[in-house]
């Protein structure tokens, strides 16, 4: 690897130029990053700001790399990326450390949970290409095999919350399947993705095939989604940037998946084990409520109103607000004062429209923390019912039965995740068959395998990944047919 500037992140050095070619490369211009653990401390980082001509320059870069990566077996790919998840994982401690101050996450959270998600997202791509078996069959005494082809320079975009482990999400089933990349991130958290772009050169990826462009947005972000080149676009953010980076994919007739925001619902029934149910809806609060999966509509069957609320409030209360980098914290700052400000935003919209606040509803004096906030909306069409906040805010709905239930979980125009608790099997199946979400928990939250679908329905995105759905959209998928006998 060549010298390149670095930031001193709580002792870890983190590279702060672009990667593209194999080489670390300095910015004329820079952005700043700055902690939301201390957010008046100064800059934490100054890193490059892309600009059209990098962006060029990465996709040139990646086109080089493909015609290289592109033609590695899969047994050769499988071997880098299983090199590039042991080495998250013999990291973790210096990725979790980064993400905290970066980004805000809980550091035992990291270092316990995402950075080794991060890894096993790796391995399970290398694991799926290798266990992949082209299909072959004789039909009207034609042969036909259908294969997958790598499809090209792909550019991957992600968001500032989890942006470890959301970028190895998008970046592992890219490159399994064959095609370069160019990972953008977040510019309120671009600090891990560094790491990851230092760990994937000492993997041994061949020039170009991994690249990182640094830069914001509207910027650099806007000018490789534009680029002809580009065979494919894989974003994970807001439906307001989706709609912009669909009109660039459109103008090229590139594919592209999306992956957007929520508003999931959280059906409480009485017939469920009520303290769990309690339990896992005071845990929506978690990381600070910025996971697009968390399920912010509370619906709570009405006769068990008082009996949820109270057991509700008491696990709320136990919520340790702090310093994310101390393992007794649960409730971390905000990732930005402009987001703090946004989530304060709804809630004082809210009460000027006579929803109540039954808990929090204010930010925490000297940082960059928001009080779990709980409110009873004054109408389902209520703004905090129907717009994303992405912060430590659920509201609480009730229903009189399951007609009722289902019809306020289908509500909003959002369709990412819906999370159901009952005691009755054949009401899992019919309720969770009937909400309109890409994925419903019952009884449960947050485990997911690797290889299920993962995408939202209406505004919660476009597409599937994980498993083969990620392999297939990152793939050219081509049909052999050679007449029968025509060959020996
Ligand atoms: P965002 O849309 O503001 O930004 C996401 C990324 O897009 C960033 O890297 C940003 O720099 C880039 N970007 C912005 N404008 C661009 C443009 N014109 N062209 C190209 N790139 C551009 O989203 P955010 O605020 O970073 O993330 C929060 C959102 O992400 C929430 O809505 C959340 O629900 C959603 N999210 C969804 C999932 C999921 O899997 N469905 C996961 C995490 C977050």
């Amino acid at each position: 690897m060549n010298q390149t500037k670095t930031a001193s992140i709580d002792g870890v050095e983190v590279p702060t130029g672009h990667y593209i070619g194999g080489r670390w490369i300095e910015g004329e211009q820079t952005f700043e990053t700055r902690s939301p653990v201390d957010w008046d401390a100064g800059p934490l980082a100054l890193i490059a700001r892309g600009d059209a001509a990098i962006a060029t320059t990465a996709v040139q870069a990646a086109a080089d790399g493909f015609e290289v990566w592109g033609r590695y077996s899969v047994g050769q790919r499988a071997e880098v990326l299983n090199r590039l998840a042991d080495l998250i994982d013999a990291n973790a401690d210096e990725i979790a450390r980064v993400e905290t101050l970066d980004m805000g996450f809980l550091q035992e959270s990291m270092r316990l949970r995402l950075v080794g998600r991060g890894a096993l997202n790796f391995r399970t791509y290398a694991e799926l290409i290798l266990a992949h078996e082209d299909r072959t069959w004789n039909a009207k005494s034609q042969w036909n095999t259908v294969q997958r082809m790598p499809a090209g320079p792909a550019v991957v975009i992600t968001p500032w919350n989890a942006p470890f482990m959301l970028s190895t999400w998008k970046l592992a089933p890219a490159l399994a399947s064959g095609n370069s990349v160019i990972h953008k991130p977040a510019e309120w958290s671009p600090l891990s993705a560094a790491l990851l772009a230092e760990l994937a050169d000492e993997a041994g990826f061949p020039p170009g095939a991994y690249n990182l462009v640094q830069g914001i947005g509207e910027e650099v972000g806007a000018a490789l989604v534009a680029d002809p080149h580009v065979r494919r676009i894989t974003f994970t953010g807001s439906p307001e940037t989706a709609r912009h980076i669909g009109a660039a994919a459109a103008a090229n007739l590139v594919p592209f998946t999306a992956e957007l925001g929520g508003k999931g619902a959280f059906v409480v029934f009485a017939d469920s084990d009520l303290d769990a149910a309690a339990k896992k809806a005071a845990w929506q609060f978690d990381d600070s409520g910025q996971v697009c999966l968390a399920g912010t509509r509370l619906l709570v069957e009405a006769s068990i109103r008082e009996e949820f609320l109270e057991r509700f409030h008491n696990h709320a209360d136990a919520l340790v607000l702090g310093d994310p980098r101390d393992p007794a914290t649960e409730i971390a700052p905000l990732a930005h004062p402009i987001h703090r400000d946004r989530v304060h935003g709804f809630v004082e919209r809210a009460r000027a429209n006579g929803d109540t606040i039954v808990r929090g509803g204010a930010p925490v004096e000297a940082s960059l923390h928001y009080q779990p906030t709980l409110i009873e909306p004054a109408s389902n069409d209520s703004e905090v019912v129907q717009k994303e906040i992405f912060g430590p805010v659920l509201t609480l709905q009730t229903f009189a039965d399951e007609a009722e239930a289902i019809e306020l979980a289908n509500s909003t125009d959002y369709g990412l995740t819906a999370i159901v608790y009952t005691g009755s099997r054949e009401r899992a199946e019919r309720v969770g068959g009937q909400i309109r979400a890409g994925l419903v928990w019952v009884n449960t939250f947050l485990v997911r395998d690797l290889t299920a679908p993962f995408g939202g329905c209406g505004l919660s995105g476009i597409g599937r990944e994980g498993g083969d759905y990620a392999l297939d959209f990152h793939s050219d998928i081509k049909t052999l047919m050679i007449a029968d006998g025509s060959t020996s």
